[in-house]
């Protein structure tokens, strides 16, 4: 049958992608119905409950500068919060929350329920309506049909999924779910380059069967942090420990014993595994001048005992997996509620989407998260959101957006996966982003939320509260740049103190922030002052006064190379003759042979500094 409504949007897929997809294409209001297998999984995470980590927080801050859910969710589901990197920088600093599962996926159906402009259908889609290579819509299993004028898949680990413990094979799009079958069959009719990954999940466990005295607890910090902007401490529910057992000697002996009966080892798994998220079997026989590793004990929720012991993912046969959790100490009498496992499943080649994840081969349909070839709910997430909004411009006749590399790790993403494709699952760091300086987690709001209100994703509240916070920072700044102390002035005895010498003049607050001695809080009381309370308003002014330096040098740099974007480079340029270029990076060029400087910096970690010594080398021929 035709299903009597048209939608504007159609997405399918209710994992993290898909509902990032679906809220921002209602949010701009086109009407969007989200199809997918089964109501109770969506916002279900496939792995381990937790969100964020290192450059991973960032796109969750991005998602939600953008008005999407994944931090809000996590604010609401998170039972462990850490900040990454507390001690190092601002622009490696990271996020990191263990969430309960069960409260994380109610949050993700809560807002999808009471989103406006959103519809819900239980049902697998089973083929696409293709006319005149433009997307029209989608038919379900059971030959419903439902047209639209735009459609984005984020159909995760479950096309032509197939899960492995040891030999045994079933097909499945992750453990407990089916696969995704004749819609891979029928996007591999489609001429889209396709190809096989993989990734593994490790054996759950009873926590009533650990014996946490011979494990080190891991508490989360105090106070707790937050990862939505418009996040609240009172928001968690209760906070809890994780704890950290280590694999020895033994556990490694039984894994590479057995190995002859791990799939990947005896070449049953084809397809290639996340290099940055390895299987237990792998780091054991990748690293073996290694006699430990550590295993994160990590709660699933507060009303479960199940535990994730995050660091052994395996795909080895149930009796090995059980002897080596059971070879480890703390877990000697451990019980498994379920096996680890690993899943192949189909990904698209990324170099046939355009920026705005839009297919090249058929119009109006976008793809979105793990089915790019990319891994973890956050970089799904970015994506679905990315591609949700695009969908939406596509069905009001607008056209595409997406951030630049210099404005967010979303643009960061989607430009590594369109211009270089991936060949292993590929995940999010800091350090495949030339301007971390600029890409804090801490300032994701400041440089993406105006745009969100613009593409019409931010709602009023979220705008209201941004505006007040982005006027207390201007506040706040200028309030220190026109605040002056001087040698004898009333708090100048206690500076001198941290400064560990005399101030020999008068100076302006605001350049005295710079130093690193001094923090917001030792200045913000000078003649009578009050400091902000809102953290997130002072940790911004301390950041911008002490990083202007560096900030500043990256500006330049951003405006420097939008100058010489266009600059071509020799097809026969000799990079071992280019003075002051790595070794690494003299080879990624050699391999790439970049057309222009513009790309050449694209090439993920070719540093603008290494931009610029190409930029001489070319004055110097000339
Ligand atoms: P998914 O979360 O997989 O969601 C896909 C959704 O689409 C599901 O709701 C599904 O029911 C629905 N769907 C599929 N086909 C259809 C259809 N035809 N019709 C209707 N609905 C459909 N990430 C990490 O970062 N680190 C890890 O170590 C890690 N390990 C993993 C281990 C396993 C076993 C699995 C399965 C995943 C693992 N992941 C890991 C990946 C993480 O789960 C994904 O990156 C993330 O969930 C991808 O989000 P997504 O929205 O693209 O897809």
């Amino acid at each position: 049958m035709n299903y009597p409504d048209r939608f504007d949007v159609i997405v399918i897929g209710g994992g993290h992608a898909g509902t990032e997809a679906a809220l921002a294409s209602a949010r701009m209001g086109s009407q969007t119905l989200l199809l997918t297998h089964n109501i109770e999984t969506l916002g279900q995470m496939s792995c381990n409950p937790a969100i964020g980590g290192i450059g991973k927080s960032h796109l969750v801050k991005e998602i939600d500068a953008l008005g999407g859910a994944m931090g809000l969710a996590t604010d609401l589901g998170g039972i462990q919060f850490r900040v990454l990197n507390a001690r190092k920088g601002p622009a490696v600093r990271a996020t990191r929350a263990q969430a309960d599962r069960i409260r994380y996926k109610s949050a993700i159906r809560g807002m999808l329920e009471n989103q406006p402009n959103l519809t819900l259908f239980q049902q697998a889609a089973g083929d696409l309506i293709v006319d005149n290579d433009s997307v029209c819509g989608v038919v379900t299993e059971t030959g419903i049909r439902f047209l639209s004028k735009t459609v984005v898949l984020s159909t995760g680990t479950f096309l032509g999924g197939v899960i492995h413990i040891g030999l045994d094979q079933s097909r499945g799009g992750r453990a407990g779910d089916p696969p995704s079958n004749a819609l891979a069959e029928r996007l591999r009719a489609l001429p889209f380059r396709v190809d096989r990954l993989k990734t593994g999940t490790p054996p759950r466990l009873d926590a009533k069967s650990v014996d946490f005295s011979g494990l080190e607890t891991q508490p989360g910090d105090t106070p707790t942090p937050v990862m939505s902007y418009m996040g609240k401490q009172e928001m968690h529910p209760a906070q809890v420990n994780c704890h950290i057992a280590h694999t020895n000697e033994q556990t490694h002996d039984i894994i590479l014993a057995n190995l002859e009966r791990s799939p990947m080892y005896s070449g049953v798994i084809e397809g290639v595994g996340p290099r940055y998220c390895p299987s237990i079997e792998d780091k054991v026989h990748r690293f073996a001048d290694k006699n430990s590793h550590q295993v994160f004990i990590e709660p699933e929720g507060l009303d479960t005992h199940e535990l994730y012991p995050n660091g052994i993912s395996t795909s080895l046969p149930f009796d090995i997996q059980l002897k080596v959790v059971r070879s480890i100490k703390g877990l000697e009498n451990v019980h498994i509620t379920r096996p680890g496992y690993a899943i192949e499943y189909d990904f698209f080649d990324p170099r046939d989407l355009k920026h705005s994840l839009e297919t090249r081969f058929i119009h109006n349909l976008y793809f979105a998260g793990q089915i790019n070839g990319t891994t973890g709910y956050e970089e799904a997430g970015a994506q679905g959101l990315l591609a949700g909004l695009n969908a939406a411009r596509r069905a009001q006749g607008l056209d595409a957006w997406w951030p630049r590399r210099d404005e967010a790790y979303l643009g960061v993403l989607v430009d590594d996966l369109i211009t270089l494709g991936t060949k292993e699952p590929y995940r999010m760091f800091t350090s495949r982003a030339e301007y971390r300086l600029l890409l804090r987690e801490d300032n994701a709001d400041l440089r993406l939320t105006e745009i969100g209100r613009g593409l019409g994703l931010v709602d009023d509240q979220r705008w209201q509260a941004f505006s007040t916070k982005r006027e207390a920072i201007e506040r706040e700044n200028q309030r220190l740049s026109s605040l002056w102390v001087h040698p004898g002035s009333a708090g100048a005895a206690e500076l001198e103190t941290k400064l560990g010498k005399p101030l020999s003049r008068e100076y302006r607050v605001s350049d005295l922030l710079r130093r690193p001695e001094l923090s917001y809080q030792d200045l913000a009381l000078l003649d009578g002052g009050t400091a902000v309370d809102d953290p997130q308003v002072a940790e911004q002014v301390q950041i911008q006064a002490k990083y202007q330096g560096y900030i500043e040098r990256q500006q330049n740099e951003i405006d420097k190379l939008k100058r010489h974007e266009a600059t071509a480079l020799p097809e026969a340029l000799d990079y071992q003759r280019v003075e002051g270029l790595s070794h690494e990076i003299r080879q990624k060029l050699e391999e790439a042979r970049p057309a222009t400087l513009a790309h050449a910096a694209r090439i993920s970690g070719v540093t603008p500094a290494a931009v610029s010594i190409l930029l001489i080398h070319l004055k110097k021929r000339r």
